[in-house]
């Protein structure tokens, strides 16, 4: 069984926010919506204090508390772990925007545009009129991992199967596949070092896993 994650490297992440600039030229996300974002934080008490960034998104979890608000079985989770929104039953009530413990969730306006309300080429060509006053949140590019697959692709490998945020990260702080690979590059990474999941207390699951120091005794 496929279980696709995402892993994040913040020792080498650097906020640039070109990820997040990614996601929006990719899915051309309205004003205001931002599926991607990369928080500035500091940790540590002073003077022993560091400044980190974190990559966010929706996390793809195992028991996704969105999925068990939506009163119209629009949000759901495929056997692959990637949580989808149908939009045609979407009805907007937004139970999920405040359900998710990541913020992760928002609801589109309707036919606002970068500029005001005429779409750029960009937007003309990706924007989704479907995605319009329903909910929208990142999909892990699940078209481009559909697609690529069909294709003999391997997600996380080949960039043409893999989310736009992962290929354009400068930093290669970014990584996507599959966890239930041992193999796989996520794996891997996970293997050799320390990790967390943000709000794990909340007991969703997440598939999106942060690196933040190698293991004492990783090679
Ligand atoms: S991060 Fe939020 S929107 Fe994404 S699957 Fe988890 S609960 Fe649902
Ligand atoms: S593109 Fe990479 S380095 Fe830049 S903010 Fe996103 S994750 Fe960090």
């Amino acid at each position: 069984m496929t279980r696709w994650a995402m892993v994040a490297d913040l020792r080498r992440c650097v906020g640039c926010q070109t990820c997040t600039a990614a996601c929006k030229h990719a899915n051309a996300t309205p004003p205001g919506v931002q599926w991607r974002r990369v928080l500035d934080i500091e940790v540590g008490e002073f003077p022993d204090v560091q400044r980190a960034f974190v990559p966010m998104g929706c996390q793809h979890c195992d028991e996704p508390a969105c999925v068990a608000v939506c009163p119209t079985t629009a949000t759901r989770k495929r056997t692959d772990g990637i949580v989808t929104i149908d939009y045609d039953l979407c009805i907007g009530c937004t139970y999920c925007v405040v359900a998710c413990p990541y913020q992760a969730r928002f609801k589109t306006p309707l036919g606002q545009f970068a500029y005001g309300d005429q779409p750029t080429e960009n937007e003309a060509f990706r924007e989704d009129e479907a995605r319009r006053e329903v909910a929208t949140k990142c999909t892990f590019c699940v078209e481009r991992i559909d697609s690529g697959l069909d294709k003999g692709l391997k997600p996380g490998v080949h960039p043409e199967a893999t989310p736009a945020c992962v290929n354009a990260c400068i930093a290669e702080a970014l990584a996507f596949g599959d966890i239930e690979d041992p193999d796989s590059n996520v794996s891997q990474l996970l293997a050799r070092n320390q990790h967390f999941r943000i709000n794990e207390e909340a007991g969703t699951g997440p598939g999106f896993f942060y690196l933040w120091d190698r293991k004492r005794d990783a090679t």
